[in-house]
């Protein structure tokens, strides 16, 4: 007679018991590795703390390392992976993450949402958006969006920010640089010191070479943590146009003035 195993804690269970009494996981038809055999003696291996995931995506997860041949193992709810296979464990563990949203209601009246016109990123853009705020959804055979006619209105406002966003990122392209923590602190600072500097005196000189250059490299600079990238987005979007207002040799101060309070205003959010 076969058994079946907690992918968690590795008990073993007759065949008709369907999840472990212990961790509330739904049971696997192998063993599962311990943590310390996965990969060679003295790997580096790193650890995902999944917690605050359900059972189901963590057990969705579990078959997609399995399906997809990743040694892994699990103390508890940590997933223990070698660290060389961390970036395929990544776009696992964000696939698991967005199909684990809540389920649609089968009786309820539904819209679609044609999605022709949307690119794949932009699409799981808008998946990740709409699981976050708790959107049941689904996507029918012809790849049109599928939610409850009741969330249309939350829906659309969804769309709308995600759609913008996504019109940012194509307008700015993306970041090159990582700044972050004080760095990044001092950055902002000076780029919102600077543009105040401008906002009062749009003939600086000294603060437009200064700005010019802080800003180029803060239009630059990827998400950071603690920041949502449409904030940050933003942020870039208002560095990028001070620097194309004050590269251009016949400015007028009414366009500095505006490019500069803007900047200053979007930053006082932040520092
Ligand atoms: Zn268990």
């Amino acid at each position: 007679m076969s058994s079946m195993y907690c992918f968690q804690c590795a008990r073993e269970y007759v065949e008709e018991v369907t999840e472990c009494v212990e961790c509330g996981v739904a049971l696997v038809s192998e063993p599962p590795t311990p943590p310390e055999e996965v990969g060679e003696q003295d790997e580096p291996q790193v650890a995902y703390e999944l917690y605050e995931w359900s059972f189901e995506a963590r057990r969705m997860l579990e078959g997609l390392l399995t399906s997809e041949g990743i040694s892994h193992g699990w103390q508890g709810a940590v997933l223990i992976v070698r660290e060389a296979d961390e970036d395929r464990v990544d776009a696992l563990a964000e696939q698991a993450e967005t199909a684990d949203g809540p389920i649609l209601d089968p009786e309820v009246e539904k819209i679609g949402y044609g999605m022709d016109e949307w690119s794949a990123e932009a699409q799981s853009a808008l998946v990740a958006a709409l699981g976050l705020a708790g959107v049941a959804h689904e996507f029918d055979a012809e790849g049109e969006l599928i939610v409850a006619e009741e969330d249309e209105e939350r829906v659309d406002e969804i769309i709308d920010q995600v759609a913008e966003r996504v019109a940012m990122d194509d307008e700015l392209g993306e970041a090159s640089q990582v700044i972050e923590g004080l760095a990044l602190n001092d950055l902002l600072g000076d780029v919102r010191v600077l543009a105040n500097k401008l906002v009062k005196n749009g003939g600086d000189a000294k603060a437009t070479l200064a700005l010019v250059k802080k800003a180029d490299v803060l239009s630059d600079v990827r998400t950071p943590f603690g920041f949502d990238s449409r904030t940050w987005s933003k942020i870039r979007l208002r560095a990028s146009h001070m620097v194309g207002v004050l590269s251009d040799e016949d400015r007028d101060e009414d366009a500095v003035h505006e490019a500069a309070s803007t900047l200053a205003a979007e930053l006082s959010e932040v520092v």
